[in-house]
Parts: structure tokens; C-alpha cells; sequence
């Protein structure tokens, strides 16, 4: 990711963006960081208009305000979780809404959508949105929402985001982007035609594996009042302490993002040159299906690595678990690697069929590409692969 030149007059760059976030609290302390703000209610009639932290607190607003800042957008919203997030979004559904999902969509949105929504009467239906066949489909249907994600989990499919966009907006269909993979920094969803753009900050925004949250992002004044609301009447809110973290994590997110990048690209190219691997997925991989779709989108290809292994499902989790610098744990993101085998882990509650048609064989690993020096990585999984022939 090239460095942006500083410019008078301007918008200050990116990597200035995220680490200056304006507004502390606590201006007459000349602290650099701000404090962690962990009161639950404020004196009413205080200049700056808290009440009560489930319906906002300076801890949320500081990271509010850099994560709009770093999207280029009018407004951000903090929720304790993505999941929470999801949940807020969802919330403004009827029943008899249909919402059309990208079939890939992350487990646990399908879960709320499937064992939670399903009783209120929301329908879904899934489709694959690489196929053409869906764009007609979203032209046909009048659905209420439309929720995407791309690159998926774990099979980093890319789907033309601006391509949908364009349908939706012409009929007036509000379209959610999971961005959580690629981050505002990567693909700018809302610059694509998306209303709203949703992110897990447990992932690469934090980026140290210590706290959970989640945040959408918009231009649209009605949907901020909306995901404002969700914060306090659901409960949906953050902690102050995880915010804070959270806010020093951002002022790194660009150097980390760079050198995971690096990392994983290098990577991708090594494990596909091992005998003992089937195949390797990176959208920036010129063998990847939506390669071309990937460079036009994306600004660089990410920090996940998939691939199939020419090997057993039990000598696959074996290879795993026998990783040195790659910790088999579900989620991603962090500065350290982690590798997370599907069949067992993250989709071990889907049906093998299911499986099969989305494309997840017992084979596959799911790679989280850390900070550590590449030559530690390749050696790490090198050393596995010949292992395992
Ligand atoms: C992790 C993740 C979520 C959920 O975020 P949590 O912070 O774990 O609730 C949502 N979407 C994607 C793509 C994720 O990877």
C-alpha cells in the first residue's frame, strides 16, 4: 500500500487519521491518550449531552469518530459486538421483510437469521452473488435488505459489490457489507453504493485479540438514527474499556495491515508451490475465480489464506495443531497468526452436504496472517507440509 503524499489544505492521510482522533474529554489534562471513561450515567445538562453510557459515553464517541473518519463517512456507531452490530441492523426488519443473503454469508449471521429472525417472521433466501442469475433475482424479488460480505470466510470469494449496488439503489433496497475481511482500508463498501457497512473491530481493527466489538458505518442520516437507537434500546452497546482499547489498536491498523499483507501474499505463493497442497485461494492470486474483480475492488488482497492439503481430514487437524506460530483458534485479524480448520472448527455445525456445496472439503485450512517475520511463517508451515508426505 503505497504512502499517500501530505498535502496542504487537505484532508489529512490516512495513517495521520487514524492515529490523531481529536476530541479527548479531558482537555484541560493535556493527556495524549484519552482516560477510560467508565462511569455509567453523567451530571444531567452536561455540555456534551451524556445521560447514560447504554445510550453513549465519550469512550464510544472517540471511537466513533475515528472509525467514520478512517471509512470516509458521515457517521459510525459502536456495538459490543459485530455480532451485535448484525443484530442492530436485523432489528430494523418487519415481519414478512425477505432478505436476500449472499449464500457464504459468516456462520453466525446465518444462525441469527435462521434460529432467531426465522420466529419473527423475516425470510431469507440465499444466493451465490458471483452468479449473474442474482442480480435478476434482486431485480425480480423487491426484497426489504440485501446483506453481502466479501471477500467470505473461509473461501474468500469476491463479489462485485458496486455491480449490486447499482440494482438495489435503483429500486431503493438498502445493501449491508460485511466488511470485516478486507476493513475500510482495503474496500470502502459505502464508496461502492452500499448504505452500510459493517465491521467486527474484534478482528483487524483491534487487532491484538483482547477485546470484541463491532461498528456500522453510513452516510445516511436516517440509518445513524436508526443504529443509534439500536445501541441503547437493545442493549447492543460496548463496554468503555473495550472502546478504549479498541481506539489504541486503529492508530496501528495501517503499519500492521501493511506488513500482514505483505505477509500473506508472499505466503499464499510459497504454499502453492508445496507438492503437498491441493490448492491455494487469494483474491490476489492471478488463479483466483474473481481475480480481476479483486484488483478493481480492493487495494491490496488481504491477510487470510485458504488452501486444501492433498491429505486426510485427521492428518489435516494433526498438521494444524503441530504449528508453531500458528495457534488453531477461530477468529482472525490479530498481529499473531492463527490457523483455523473448518470441517472441525468454524462450520463443524454445518452439514456435510452443506458443506460440499459451499465448497468447504475436510482438506481445508483457513490461515490468519500475523506480523511475524514471513521466513518464521514459511519455515513453520514447510516444515509441517513435508511432514505430512
Ligand atoms: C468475527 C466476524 C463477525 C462477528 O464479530 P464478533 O465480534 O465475533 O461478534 C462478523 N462477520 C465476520 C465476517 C466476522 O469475521
Amino acid at each position: 500500500m503505497a504512502l499517500e503524499k501530505p498535502k496542504r489544505h487537505q484532508v489529512p492521510g490516512l495513517n495521520t487519521r487514524a492515529i490523531h482522533h481529536g476530541e479527548s474529554f479531558a482537555p484541560d489534562t493535556g493527556t495524549v491518550m484519552p482516560p477510560i471513561f467508565p462511569s455509567s450515567t453523567f451530571s444531567h445538562g452536561n455540555p456534551n449531552g451524556f445521560d447514560y453510557t447504554r445510550s453513549g459515553n465519550p469512550n464510544f464517541r472517540i471511537l466513533e469518530s475515528v472509525l467514520a473518519s478512517v471509512e470516509e463517512c458521515q457517521y459510525s456507531t459502536v456495538f459490543g459486538s459485530g455480532v451485535s452490530a448484525i443484530t442492530a441492523v436485523a432489528s430494523t426488519l418487519r415481519a414478512g421483510d425477505l432478505v436476500l443473503c449472499e449464500e457464504n454469508l459468516y456462520g453466525c449471521t446465518v444462525r441469527l437469521f435462521e434460529q432467531v429472525l426465522a420466529k419473527f417472521g423475516v425470510r431469507t433466501e440465499w444466493l451465490d452473488f458471483t452468479d449473474q442469475s442474482a442480480h435478476k433475482t434482486l431485480a425480480d424479488r423487491q426484497p426489504a435488505m440485501v446483506w453481502l460480505e466479501s471477500p467470505t470466510n473461509p473461501l474468500l470469494k469476491v463479489i462485485d459489490l458496486q455491480k449490486i449496488c447499482d440494482v438495489a439503489n435503483d429500486k431503493r433496497i438498502p445493501v449491508v457489507v460485511d466488511n470485516t475481511f478486507a476493513t475500510a482500508l482495503l474496500q470502502r463498501p459505502l464508496k461502492l453504493g452500499a448504505t452500510l457497512s459493517l465491521t467486527s473491530t474484534t478482528k483487524y481493527i483491534n487487532g491484538h485479540s483482547d477485546a470484541l466489538g463491532g461498528a456500522i458505518c453510513t452516510d445516511s442520516t436516517e440509518w445513524e438514527k436508526r443504529m443509534k437507537f439500536a445501541q441503547k434500546s437493545l442493549g447492543l452497546h460496548p463496554s468503555p474499556f473495550d472502546c478504549w482499547l479498541i481506539t489504541r489498536g486503529i492508530k496501528t491498523l495501517p503499519l500492521r495491515l501493511e506488513r500482514q499483507v505483505d505477509n500473506a501474499a508472499a505466503f499464499a505463493d510459497n504454499l502453492a508451490k508445496h507438492p503437498a497442497v491441493a490448492w491455494v485461494r487469494y483474491p490476489f492470486r492471478s488463479d483466483h475465480p474473481q481475480y480481476h474483480l479483486a484488483k478493481k475492488q480492493m487495494r491490496a488482497g488481504g491477510a487470510i489464506v485458504t488452501a486444501s492439503l492433498k491429505s486426510s481430514q485427521q492428518e489435516t487437524y494433526s498438521m494444524c495443531k503441530g504449528l508453531r506460530y500458528f495457534t488453531m483458534a477461530e477468529s482472525l485479524g490479530g498481529v499473531e497468526s492463527l490457523v483455523c480448520h473448518p470441517a472441525t472448527m468454524t462450520h463443524a455445525s454445518v452439514s456435510p452436504a452443506v458443506r460440499a456445496r459451499l465448497g468447504i472439503d475436510d482438506c481445508l485450512i483457513r490461515f490468519s496472517i500475523g506480523c511475524e517475520n514471513l521466513s518464521d511463517l514459511i519455515g513453520d508451515i514447510d516444515t509441517a507440509l513435508n511432514q505430512l508426505q
